[in-house]
């Protein structure tokens, strides 16, 4: 099964073509303070239970949501730096206007 990114507005899938493309996906944290920091980040409401979305186990992002300075660099691959969270969402899919939040 293909997965694909867990962000609003994101349909970035975990294929062959979005990695040569020099994506990355990367799953949810499991260490549970920087994990609430990721889920608060992602902003998203489970549409059945109108609650905060909670990733599920095979859960991704994909390196969309990162800045390049999130990321730290073992030759031609990638690897999140520790403590990274997720910064850069998709604001268009937003229809309240721009709620590009920034935790740092
Ligand atoms: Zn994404």
């Amino acid at each position: 099964m293909t997965r694909s990114c867990s962000a609003v507005g994101c349909s970035t899938r975990d294929t062959v073509l979005s990695r040569e493309r020099g994506l990355s996906f990367h799953q949810f944290p499991t260490d549970t303070i920087q994990r609430s920091k990721w889920i608060r980040a992602v902003n998203r409401v489970d549409p059945r239970s109108k609650k905060i979305w909670i990733p599920g186990p095979g859960a991704i992002l994909c390196s969309k949501h990162f800045q390049e300075s999130d990321f730290e660099s073992y030759g031609v691959r990638r690897k999140l730096k520790k403590g990274a969270v997720p910064s850069l969402f998709l604001c268009k899919v937003l229809t309240s206007g721009c709620k590009h939040n920034r935790f740092t």
